[in-house]
């Protein structure tokens, strides 16, 4: 006999009101952000409007509490918007998993209640953009070795140092920024800023010239003697590498969503495209070659989607969901960047040209097994969780 999802106490159907938050997101991702999807890319820029409505509809700030401003959804909600935009444009989606996992999440979890007022409800309503500025031109894996540092100074911070590749650094109005006040206590001597733009000696460095999620801006950030407010540290002076860590555990989930989008992207690109191509007297999608590569599609983005979704579902649920994370993130992205290079394949010579979509997500596909934690890390904290339990 059949056991349903139900009987055994795991559902996997929407809420309505999650429903209709995909919906909406799909509209909008459908009507507004998918026909400058090319221009976006081409012209490395994201018109202003798509953000403005993106915070309309209250994707800036999915999960945070109304009271702050955000719409009071749940990380189930939020992936599901994340998987919308991407489907549209990785640029654009990415702007959005940045400001939301990594600028939004860590002040709802780690600010003081006065942090919380001031910051918050700028930044859901996307009145604000933030931004997560850990790595630095010496350091990504291995965070913990960076070399900016945050020295007290009366009732302020000096910062000094440089962070590299930060994903919305020009355009946002607030950082939150990692620096090490006492390199002898390693980890336990980082701590996190709440940086606003506009502090002394606080400069946005050279933009990044990239492979793919080109319409995103992803700068150097700056510090020479800035000096930082001390009611701007996020947390206690020791957690600043925990803050990160955790912020990271749920930015994964929100890169497995933008994985997903983008191979669902290319399965329905590639399935449109396959529909009317012909040879050798017959449409290619009736090759069983073709068919197959698109079932393995359809396939994979399935299963990559259930694992984020039970991400997302666990966080909501305040369980620990650090090992879900991470296997939706290195399963999610593995299945995007086979499914682009598919999906060129399947597009033939026009795979290449800029002309048709498929060479943008195969360039797009990539950065989602790199960011917030590549592959190979994403194995060793799986590993590290497995021995564990
Ligand atoms: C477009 C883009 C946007 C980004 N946005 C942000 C952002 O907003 N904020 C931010 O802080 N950072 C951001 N990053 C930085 C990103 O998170 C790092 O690039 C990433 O974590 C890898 O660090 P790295 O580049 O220093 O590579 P390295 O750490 O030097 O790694 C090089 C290689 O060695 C491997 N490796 C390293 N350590 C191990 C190990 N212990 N075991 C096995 N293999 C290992 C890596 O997997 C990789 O293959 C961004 C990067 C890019 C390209």
């Amino acid at each position: 006999m059949a056991t349903t999802t139900a009987e055994i106490g795991f559902d996997l159907s929407l809420t309505e009101e999650q429903e209709l938050t995909q919906r909406a997101a799909r509209d909008f991702a459908t009507e507004k952000v998918l026909p400058l999807a090319a221009e976006i890319d081409e012209q490395g820029k994201i018109p202003a409007e798509i953000l403005r409505e993106m915070a309309a509809l209250g994707f800036m700030g999915t999960y945070v509490p109304e009271h702050y401003g955000g719409a009071g959804l749940d990380a189930v909600s939020n992936a599901l918007v994340v998987e919308e935009i991407n489907r549209a444009c990785a640029s654009t989606g990415v702007v959005l998993c940045t400001h939301v996992s990594l600028a939004v999440d860590p002040i709802l979890h780690y600010g003081t209640e006065a942090q919380k007022e001031k910051y918050l409800p700028k930044l859901a309503r996307g009145e604000w953009i933030g931004c997560f500025a850990l790595s630095e031109p010496a350091s990504g894996s291995d965070a913990a070795a960076m070399r900016t540092s945050a020295r007290r100074d009366g009732d302020h911070w000096i910062l000094n140092g440089t962070k590299n590749f930060i994903t919305n650094g020009s355009l946002s109005n607030v950082a939150i920024v990692f620096a090490q006040t006492d390199p002898a206590q390693k980890r336990k001597g980082i701590a996190a800023f709440i940086v606003d733009k506009g502090t002394p000696g606080f400069s946005v460095g050279k933009l990044e010239k990239k492979l793919g999620i080109r319409g995103s801006d992803t700068a150097q950030l700056i510090f020479q003697d800035a000096r930082v407010p001390a009611a701007s540290l996020l947390g206690e002076v020791s957690e600043g590498y925990r803050i990160a860590l955790s912020t990271l555990d749920g930015g994964r989930i929100s890169i497995a969503a933008q994985a997903v989008g983008i191979a669902r992207a290319c399965l329905e690109d590639s399935l449109a495209y396959a529909k009317q191509r012909e040879a050798f007297g017959k449409k290619v999608a009736d090759f069983q070659a073709i068919q197959w590569m698109l079932a393995d599609m359809a396939t994979e983005i399935d299963a990559a989607r259930l694992l984020t979704w039970r991400a997302a579902a666990m966080k909501d649920a305040g369980e620990d969901y650090i090992l879900a994370a991470a296997e939706a993130k290195l399963f999610a992205s593995d299945v995007a960047v086979k499914a682009s290079r598919d999906c060129v394949q399947i597009f033939g010579g026009y795979g290449y040209l800029k002309d048709f979509p498929a060479e943008r997500h195969y360039r797009d596909a990539k950065i989602t097994e790199i960011y917030e934690g590549t592959s190979e890390i994403m194995k060793l904290v799986i590993a590290e969780e497995i021995f564990k339990e």
